[in-house]
């Protein structure tokens, strides 16, 4: 008998949130980057609680470095990658 793979696919079944790429077990967007109703954040909701996260993991940075990493990051989410001001960076 050939080695059943779907077992093992069931067991590593987990998705990544749409918005920041944080690995969350159901739905498309973490408890960070949704409203109280369940609703996805704005852009610059967003952006701004990413960049305030960056620059405490990259306290040497400028304000700009800052913003041209969230914006490049974003680019790789789902949630963003159309936004004007990822594509426009
Ligand atoms: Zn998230």
């Amino acid at each position: 008998m050939a080695h059943d793979l779907t077992e093992e696919k069931v067991m590593t079944t987990t998705s990544s949130c749409e918005s920041c790429g944080m690995p969350i077990e159901s739905g498309r967007y973490c408890g960070y980057c949704t409203d109280d109703s369940g609703a996805l954040q704005s852009f610059e909701e967003r952006f701004t609680r990413m960049a305030a996260w960056q620059a405490r993991r990259d306290p040497a940075a400028s304000r700009q470095d800052i913003e041209r990493q969230v914006l490049d990051y974003m680019a790789t989410l789902p949630a963003w990658r159309d936004h004007p001001r990822v594509q426009a960076r």
